[in-house]
C-alpha cells in the first residue's frame, strides 16, 4: 500500500463537473488500495475575487483579516471535494490546514511553514478515509489563521508529502507538464519527461509559470520528488527531482521568454564608490524587484561617468522611475531612459556546466535571426538576454530550433 499526495489547482476544481472529475480520479487510485491525501486550491478566480471585494472596502486591508478571508476559498473546495467523493461512496474527510497540523510563523499573507504534525491526517487515513486538506493555509502556534502566499497550495502539497513521507506526490494542473518552450509559441516544443529542481526553478522565475517557486525550493531542500501533470487527461507528466548524471547530457532543457520586464537606464552616472549602493538600496526600500543589472566601464573626459541599466517587473516600473527621479540631485546622473517594450529570453540547462560554446551559439543564432542583444546575464545553468519585445517570439523559435530542434 502506497501513500499518495495529489494536489489539484484552481482550474482543476473550477466547477462542480471538474470537482466530480477530481473525485473520480481519486476514487480510481483508491481502488488500487492506496492511501490518498488530496490538496485543493480555491476554485479558479475565487481568491482574486475575494481580494477585489476587500479592496473595494479599503485599499490596504489588514493582513490578518485578508488571511481570514482568503482561507475561506480553499475551505469551500475541500468540503465540495469530500461531498463529491461521498457521492461515489468513497469515505472522505476534509480538513483545514490547521486541522492537518500545519503550523506557520505569523507573517500574514506570506507565512512560512514552521512544522507539520499530521497526526490527524494519519488517523483519518488509517480509518479508511481519503483525506482532503485545504491548500495555501496554516495556523500560528497561537491559533491565528495564515496563508502561504499566492499559489501556496503547491507548497502545502510538497510540505505535506515530505511530512507524511509520501511514496508519490502528484501536482495536477491545466498543462500536461513542463515543456521545452511555450507550446503556443513553439508548436514543436516537447514535454519533458524529467527536469531537475534547479532547472524548474529557473524556468518558473522566467515566466514558465507552472508552479509556485517557493514550493520547488522546498522540494529541493527536502528531496521531495514530484510529478507535474494534467487533471484533464491521463498523460504522464514531468518528474521533478535532483539532477542526475544523464541530465547533463542535454545542454539546453528549455527556452523561456519573459515579457513582463522593463528596462531602466541611468546615463552618465558619476563613477565613484557608493553610487550603486544608494540606487539599489533606495529601490529595495521601495520594494522594487530588480532582476538584471549591467554597468559599463567609465567613459568621457573630466569626471569619469558610466551608464547603469537594470530590469524590473513591468508593474514596478513607475515605482522604480519615481525612486530614481528622487535621487537625481543626490546622484547627479545625466539622463533617465526607460523602455517597456523588451523581452527577456533565457536558455536553461544543467548541462551548460559541462559544455562549452553555448553562449557563442546563442548569440550567433540571434544574429542570424536579426535580433539585437541589449543586455546579457549568465549563471551556471542559464543565459539570459534582453531583446526587443517585437522580436521576442521569433527569437524563441529560432533559439529553440538551434538548441532543441
Ligand atoms: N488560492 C490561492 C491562490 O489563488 C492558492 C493557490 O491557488 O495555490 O493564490
Ligand atoms: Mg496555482
Amino acid at each position: 500500500m502506497a501513500l499518495i499526495v495529489q494536489k489539484f489547482g484552481g482550474t482543476s476544481v473550477g466547477n462542480p463537473d471538474r470537482i466530480k472529475n477530481v473525485a473520480k480520479r481519486v476514487a480510481d487510485y483508491r481502488k488500487r488500495g492506496d492511501q490518498i491525501v488530496v490538496i485543493v486550491s480555491a476554485m479558479s478566480g475565487v481568491t482574486d475575487n475575494l481580494i477585489k471585494l476587500a479592496k473595494e472596502i479599503m485599499p490596504l486591508p489588514s493582513e490578518r483579516e485578508m488571511d481570514m478571508l482568503l482561507a475561506t476559498g480553499e475551505q469551500q473546495t475541500i468540503a465540495l471535494t469530500a461531498i463529491a467523493l461521498h457521492a461515489l461512496n468513497v469515505p472522505a474527510v476534509s480538513m483545514t490546514g490547521a486541522q492537518a497540523g500545519i503550523v506557520t510563523d505569523g507573517v500574514h499573507t506570506k507565512a512560512k511553514i514552521h512544522n507539520i504534525t499530521p497526526k490527524e491526517v494519519h488517523k483519518k487515513l488509517d480509518e479508511g478515509n481519503v483525506v482532503i486538506v485545504a491548500g495555501f493555509q496554516g495556523e500560528t502556534a497561537s491559533g491565528q489563521i495564515t496563508t502561504l502566499g499566492r499559489g501556496g497550495s503547491d507548497l502545502t502539497a510538497i510540505a505535506l508529502a515530505a511530512a507524511l513521507k509520501a511514496d508519490l506526490c502528484q501536482i495536477y494542473t491545466d498543462v500536461d507538464g513542463v515543456y521545452t518552450a511555450d507550446p503556443r509559441l513553439v508548436p514543436n516544443a516537447t514535454k519533458l519527461s524529467e527536469i531537475s529542481y534547479d532547472e524548474m526553478l529557473e524556468l518558473a522565475s522566467l515566466g514558465a509559470k507552472v508552479m509556485q517557486s517557493r514550493s520547488v525550493e522546498f522540494a529541493k531542500k527536502f528531496g521531495v520528488v514530484f510529478e507535474v501533470r494534467s487533471s484533464l487527461n491521463e498523460n504522464p507528466g514531468t518528474i521533478v527531482k535532483e539532477e542526475t548524471k544523464s541530465m547533463e547530457g542535454v545542454v539546453v532543457r528549455g527556452v523561456a521568454l519573459d515579457k513582463n520586464q522593463a528596462k531602466v537606464t541611468l546615463v552618465g552616472v558619476p563613477d565613484k564608490p557608493g553610487v550603486a549602493a544608494k540606487i539599489f538600496k533606495a529601490l529595495g526600500d521601495a520594494t522594487v524587484n530588480v532582476d538584471m543589472i549591467v554597468q559599463n566601464i567609465s567613459h568621457g573626459s573630466g569626471v569619469p561617468a558610466t551608464d547603469l541599466t537594470f530590469t524590473t517587473d513591468k508593474p514596478d516600473l513607475l515605482k522604480a522611475q519615481k525612486v530614481i527621479e528622487g535621487l537625481k540631485k543626490e546622484i547627479a546622473y545625466k539622463d533617465l531612459i526607460v523602455a517597456e517594450k523588451i523581452g527577456k529570453l533565457s536558455i536553461v540547462g544543467v548541462g551548460m556546466k559541462s559544455h562549452t560554446g553555448v553562449a557563442g551559439k546563442l548569440f550567433e543564432t540571434l544574429a542570424q535571426a536579426g535580433v539585437n542583444i541589449d543586455m546579457i546575464s549568465t549563471s551556471e545553468i542559464k543565459i539570459s538576454v534582453v531583446i526587443d519585445l517585437a522580436k521576442g517570439e521569433g527569437a524563441v523559435k529560432a533559439v529553440h530550433a538551434a538548441f532543441i530542434g
